[in-house]
């Protein structure tokens, strides 16, 4: 059991920023209005997020950190219509079998639970008064797979790779107030307020920001909205393009050719614009359960969400550089 929970957790927490990511899309699933993020040691050490949102009952927080639970499907039906970030019901007990988890968490604001786990195993479990949302620790991540800790890059890169999922995250939620921490020091704020344009100013700096150009364009099947920099700002990988699906930040290789193909010959061969694509769709047409992590997506109607990406993005640059 503990060997099968370590190894499935493999495929879920593969670095300290799948931790991050998991948790602050459970935050986003549970309608957390803030989200705070903070991390010690490239988040080997320590990974805290905080949210506002719904809490957890203490009678449904065992099921919550066990495999394969999930609240957010009862219905195999519903697996067809993905509407949360989450709903494999994986990450909590895969990130609880490879660290030490303390979690704190109120449904109203008045009475909570906190709980220890370590291991794959609950350790205690006491009554905790706590403002209403959740609270996640998790420490010494992969200390009983140290094999794990093998596979991770630098320090350095480690650190980005949080940052950059954060940011991503928060780009396609606008509405939530984000900050993200590394040993205290304040990398990220966002508003909350649902200024796409702030929220760029804030992560690509505001002299990119107030030049980028909106655009949004519609089919009965999608619609797709975002901001885009001028032709002159590009950069040298494809790291600032993000999309987001339904609020998930995914990757996808026609998408991105979709974009490159928007601007057409106003960028260079190699070069990428930097751009958040939001797409709103019917979670039917998206099936989300192709791998664990979630970044990859099967996607129906590939082509025509292209096209109209595309389009979008033509349009777009042709009535602001004219
Ligand atoms: P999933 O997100 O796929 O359902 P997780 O393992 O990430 O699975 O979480 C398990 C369950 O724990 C969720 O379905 C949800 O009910 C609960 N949960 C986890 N994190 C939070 C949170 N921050 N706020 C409220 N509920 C949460
Ligand atoms: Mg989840």
């Amino acid at each position: 059991e503990t060997l099968t929970n370590q190894i499935a957790a493999g495929e879920v927490i593969e670095r300290p920023a799948s931790v991050v990511k998991e948790l602050v899309e459970n935050a986003i699933d549970a309608k957390a209005s803030q989200i705070e993020i903070e991390f010690i040691d490239a988040g080997l050490k320590e990974v805290i997020v905080r949210d506002n949102g719904s809490g957890i009952a203490s009678e449904d927080l065992d099921l919550a950190f066990r495999r394969h639970a999930t609240s957010k499907i009862s219905k195999e039906r519903d697996l067809f219509k993905i509407a949360t970030l989450g709903f494999r019901g994986e990450a909590l007990a895969s990130i609880v079998a490879v660290s030490h988890t303390e979690v704190i968490t109120s449904t109203d604001g008045i009475k909570g639970v906190k709980a220890e786990f370590a291991g794959g195993e609950k350790l205690s479990e006491e009554t905790h008064a706590s403002t209403k949302g959740t609270e996640i620790k998790v420490s010494d991540l992969f200390y009983n797979t140290p094999a794990r800790l093998k596979y991770l890059k630098s320090p350095r890169t480690e650190t980005m790779k949080i940052v950059d999922i954060v940011n991503r995250l928060a780009l396609g939620h606008s509405e939530i107030a984000f900050t993200l921490k590394n040993e205290g020091k304040l990398l990220l704020k966002t508003p909350g307020n649902n200024n796409l344009r702030q929220d760029l100013a804030n992560i690509y700096g505001r002299f990119i920001a107030k030049d980028m150009i909106e655009f949004s364009k519609e089919d009965p099947d999608f619609k797709v909205s975002g901001l885009l920099s001028v032709p002159e700002t590009t950069r040298s990988n494809r790291n600032f393009v993000s999309i987001l699906l339904n609020g998930r930040y995914i990757k996808n290789y026609q998408l991105t050719k979709a974009i490159l193909a928007g601007y057409g010959s106003k960028i260079a061969q190699g070069r990428y614009p930097i751009a958040v694509i939001l797409i709103e769709l019917d979670p039917f047409l998206v099936d989300v359960n192709v791998h664990p992590t979630k970044e990859q997506v099967r996607l129906s109607k590939e082509k025509e969400l292209s096209r109209l990406i595309t389009e979008g993005i033509s349009t777009a640059l042709l009535e602001n550089t004219s």
